[in-house]
């Protein structure tokens, strides 16, 4: 089950009942409520992922706004009315369609019990399209399946059994590279109107503009261009898994006027944004540190010193060099507000803002500043968190274990891989690489960490499971990387994994769990490879 976080369904129920009240009003200022809550539910579906219903809340948005212009436009005409209504009952329906029963558990079955505060992974059916004959429709599946989705196999004419929406569905056509047919554009639209939530690429989509136009009408997210192999298929589903729910947009604002703080903080949380306010900037970093925002709206007047003194000071300290601020003033002057952004300000808006552009602004510095941070701390071949980053990870996990809680650290390296290398070349090793990377997140949970290490080394830290499950779990990757076929020019290879070990209570401290998996690693390689070796606290 896609389990939506409470504030989706408190959206789409407050979306509802402002429909209703501009029903039975027909009052302008409505009508924008209405939008407005249409415009948060949408940035929330967002965040989750779900392409087809952010379209469908995007296109309504779309007629919403047409309505916009004219004040005496309202009560909008009856058919229009209903045909908003018609839409959104759709939407609707399919959110609630989410709140029932449970499909979700898969991927987490016989996995150890997520944290409770965490939302689950997103489902992991992947429906193939194919002709049964296709060559593809097998190998796909077989990989899928490998890396821990279930793949379900349709001819174009069968209807899936399932009312349950597939995380993607993968449509190829017959042949390759030649424009999609209209039965399978009207297979595509019938599937899209089925499923609006699921991810939906076409493969084989030769490089015309009219065609990618069409598949995209038809509802397809993705189209992956003709001559792509398998794996370029693979790839791209997981990473889109692997774009897991980020959290949700938290903004601190610091501004002496309690005035100013109602209006800002309601135009936030109106768009689906979390946000705290000080009075006080001499509290900033105290908040700051705990709070944990993703931008700062700074006032630029207030009694103990300006928002230019206080953004420079929050400069000062390496983790806030980058965190967008935001100048909030009643101030017109471009002179002043050159000054302010040379003395590092990202932005500036007078006051009093429009909530639209206060929150679209507030949300475009914070994508930006999450995909700088994304790609400072991911590497770029395998989409895993780098080495320092890695680190800091199993610190923080470490840091929020209770004190008889459990802590598993693996150190994981490629036996013999430099003949990997050697015999078949560096980029059949790097997809060697990538192919390890797609099996532990495809089977670890999203809670665990999984990081390239270094280059053909992996750390894997599992809060909150037994060390011997942990082993078995470990085990069985291990299992299962040794029998995946990697394609070379000439057929397929195998390799192994060699795995250390280590776990609290053993170990409690980052370096030490650390040292001691790597420890067991040489152990593991020394025994002869192709196994994992648990360290039995003799590290120090
Ligand atoms: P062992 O079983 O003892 O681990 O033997 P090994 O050959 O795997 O030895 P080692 O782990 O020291 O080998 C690391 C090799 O990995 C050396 C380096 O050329 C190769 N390597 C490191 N990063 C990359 C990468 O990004 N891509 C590729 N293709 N090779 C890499
Ligand atoms: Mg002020
Ligand atoms: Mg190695
Ligand atoms: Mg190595």
């Amino acid at each position: 089950m896609l389990n939506f976080p409470n504030s989706i369904l408190a959206l789409a129920s407050a979306l509802e009942r402002g429909w209703e009240s501009y029903r039975q009003q027909g009052e302008f200022d409505l009508f924008v409520e209405f939008t407005l809550s249409l415009n948060g539910l949408t940035e929330q579906l967002h965040r989750q992922h779900l392409p087809g219903l952010v379209r469908a809340c995007q296109e309504l948005e779309n007629t919403a706004l047409t309505f916009f212009a004219d004040r005496n436009s309202h009560p909008i005409p009856l058919d229009q009315a209903v045909a908003i209504e018609r839409n959104l009952q759709i939407i609707l329906g399919e959110l609630r369609r989410h709140e029932t029963p449970a499909v979700m558990a898969r991927r987490t079955q016989d996995k150890p019990t997520k944290h409770s505060s965490e939302s689950p992974d997103p489902p992991r059916r992947v429906l193939i399209i194919a002709n049964e004959s296709h060559p593809w429709s097998v190998s796909l599946a077989e990989q899928l399946s490998f890396f821990g989705f279930t793949p379900v196999r349709l001819d174009w004419e069968a209807q899936p059994q399932d009312d349950e929406p597939p995380l993607a569905i993968a449509f190829v056509p017959d042949v390759e590279g030649r424009a999609y047919p209209p039965a399978a554009i009207n297979a595509i639209i019938d599937l899209r109107t089925r499923f609006p939530t699921s991810y939906f690429y076409c493969l084989s989509v030769p490089a015309s503009l009219q065609s990618i136009v069409l598949l995209q009408r038809a509802g397809a997210d993705a189209c992956i261009p003709v001559g792509n192999k398998v794996s370029d298929v693979l790839s791209r589903i997981l990473e889109q898994v692997e774009l897991r729910e980020q959290d949700m947009h938290r903004v601190l604002i610091v501004e002496d006027s309690a005035t100013a703080i109602a209006h800002i903080r309601r135009s936030l949380s109106q768009h689906g944004i979390h946000s705290k306010a000080i009075s006080d900037p001499r509290l900033l970093f105290e908040v700051a540190n705990e709070y944990r925002p993703d931008a700062i709206l700074m006032d630029m007047y207030m009694p103990f010193c300006t928002g230019v003194e206080v953004t420079s000071a929050l400069r000062q300290i390496p983790e806030y060099q980058a965190l967008p601020v935001i100048y909030l003033s009643s101030e017109n002057d471009i002179v002043q507000q050159v000054e302010a952004l040379r003395l590092g300000g990202d932005q500036f808006l007078t006051k009093p803002v429009n909530p639209i552009i206060l929150a679209s602004v507030v949300k475009t510095k914070i994508e930006r500043y999450r995909e700088m941070l994304y790609s400072t701390q991911h590497d770029s071949l395998t989409g895993l968190v780098n080495h320092s980053t890695s680190k800091g990870q199993v610190e923080r996990m470490l840091q929020a274990a209770q004190p008889d809680g459990n802590l598993v650290v693996a150190m994981i390296d490629i036996d013999r891989f430099k003949t990997i290398n050697d015999t078949y070349g560096h980029p059949v090793g790097d997809q060697v690489i990538r192919s390890i990377a797609w099996l532990l997140r495809g089977r670890l949970r999203g809670t665990d960490l999984v990081g390239r290490y270094g280059g053909e080394e992996f750390i894997v830290a599992l809060p909150d499971i037994e060390p011997l499950h942990a082993i078995g779990l470990l085990e069985q990757i291990r299992e299962d990387f040794s029998q995946l076929p990697h394609a070379h020019a000439q057929g397929t290879l195998r390799a192994t994994l060699s795995c250390g070990v280590a776990a609290l209570p053993d170990y409690l401290t980052t370096s030490t769990l650390i040292g001691a998996a790597d420890d067991a690693l040489l152990e593991a390689k020394r025994s002869g490879r192709n196994r994992v070796v648990l360290s039995r606290g003799t590290y120090t």
